[in-house]
């Protein structure tokens, strides 16, 4: 379970971790919608430049709607300093970038997100840079995967779409053992669920497009961490210019005010919708980390204050019936998103994970007949409703 800090919880953390207000003393978060920014003088300007005053200097640096986030997700997640992209794929590769060198080796969980596979794989190595794959599942053989240059552990929990959760306590060991930077994309769980810096997380990852906005308005990534770390991923998103759009920070400080309020009623629902699944004849099987029938139920618990807002469920019906639930759906909507108000109905293998071969698939748990519910905030009666009269149009 989660330590609270002293002083401050949670949600006034996420409410209250705002910088200082202008001349104006606005109540919510200005929005500072400019490119740049101006100097009374040509020394202050030196002086800025140079680093000897403090000062902002162009949004692609920094800007202070940009830096009001980034100081509520450091405090939310318990790290030092941040940078935030303009979509988690950014902050994905500027951290892998920024921190490696040709030659350098990485260990990675099987199942990571698709573009994530895509960088590890086909764009990482055009610059010698290597991954291994390991069974999150299986810690004790991950040692075997170790090599002189591997430098950096990257990893994810609980997984898209299995929902396979990955012992962050014991990753943290493996990392220290051997001297790797240790780096979690927490965007399943959010910061609200699992905070992977207590685990001693060098850096924690997040595509805030997901459950972070969680009303689907606006893409976002953020990295945080280590001052340590942040320091070269500063020094390299500052000069390859991924930075986030002022505005998309402005709304995003918005909706961390509501995380725990929304992940509270995202879980109830997911755990509830889980439960109702299970106990229908036309699932085979039904995957989420909150039920007792999830194979690391003890682990989820320990890690997670809840079990999050994806469920995945397989049909007995396979490929068919899964296209036909997804086709008869009146209120769930069809789209490949995640961490939204509106609950979504995904079919991996045709869709955010087609370019896997099906081995590759089923060594993720993605059977044909697999679906990812990302469970929104509409009444469960009427999701339960929706699934029903999808696949027993008759009855
Ligand atoms: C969506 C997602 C990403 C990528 O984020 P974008 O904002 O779409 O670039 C990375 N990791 C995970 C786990 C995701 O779900």
């Amino acid at each position: 379970m989660m330590k609270e800090e002293e002083g401050q919880r949670f949600s006034t953390r996420a409410i209250r971790g705002q910088t200082e207000r202008t001349q104006y003393r606005e109540h919510a978060t200005p929005l500072f919608l400019t490119s740049s920014f101006t100097f009374d003088t040509a020394e202050q300007m030196a002086n800025t430049f140079a680093g000897e005053e403090e000062g902002i200097i162009y949004s692609r640096y920094s800007n202070p709607t940009v830096d009001e986030l980034i100081a509520k997700v450091c405090v939310m997640e318990g790290c030092a300093a941040g940078f935030a992209t303009a979509t988690g794929m950014a902050a994905v590769f500027s951290s892998l970038a920024a921190l490696l060198r040709a030659g350098d080796h990485i260990i990675a969980t099987r199942a990571v997100f698709g573009s994530t596979h895509q960088i590890l794989t086909e764009i990482l190595p055009r610059w010698g840079i290597t991954t291994t794959y390991v069974d999150p599942e299986n810690t004790s053989q991950w040692d075997a995967a170790i090599k002189p240059t591997t430098k950096l552990m990257m990893l994810e929990t609980p997984s898209n779409p299995g929902l396979k959760l990955v012992d962050l306590k014991a990753a943290g060991e493996f990392c220290t053992h051997h001297g790797l930077i240790y780096v979690v994309d927490n965007c399943f769980a959010t910061p609200y669920l699992q905070r992977p810096a207590e685990y001693g997380a060098d850096l924690v990852i997040h595509s805030a497009t997901k459950w972070m906005d969680g009303q689907g308005r606006v893409l976002g990534g953020l990295i945080v961490g280590k001052e340590k770390y942040l320091e070269p991923i500063t020094f390299f998103c500052r000069h390859t210019g991924p930075a986030m759009s002022p505005f998309n920070a402005w709304v995003l400080t918005k909706s961390l005010e509501t995380l725990k309020v929304r992940m509270d009623a995202h879980c109830a629902n997911a755990l509830e919708l889980a439960s109702w699944l299970s106990e229908q004849d036309w699932i085979n099987k039904v995957h989420y980390p909150g039920l007792k029938s999830h194979p690391q139920y003890e682990l989820a618990q320990r890690q997670m204050k809840a079990g999050g807002g994806i469920v995945t469920f397989e049909l007995k019906g396979g490929v068919l019936a899964a296209g036909e639930l997804i086709d008869g759906v009146k209120i769930c909507s069809r789209s490949s998103n995640l961490g939204d108000t509106r609950t979504i109905l995904t079919h991996p293998a045709t869709t955010t994970h087609s370019k896997l071969t099906e081995t590759e698939r089923l060594a993720v748990g993605i059977s044909p007949g697999l679906i990812r519910m990302s469970v929104g905030l509409e009444d469960t009666q009427d999701l339960k409703n929706d699934l029903t009269q999808a696949v027993l149009p008759h009855g």
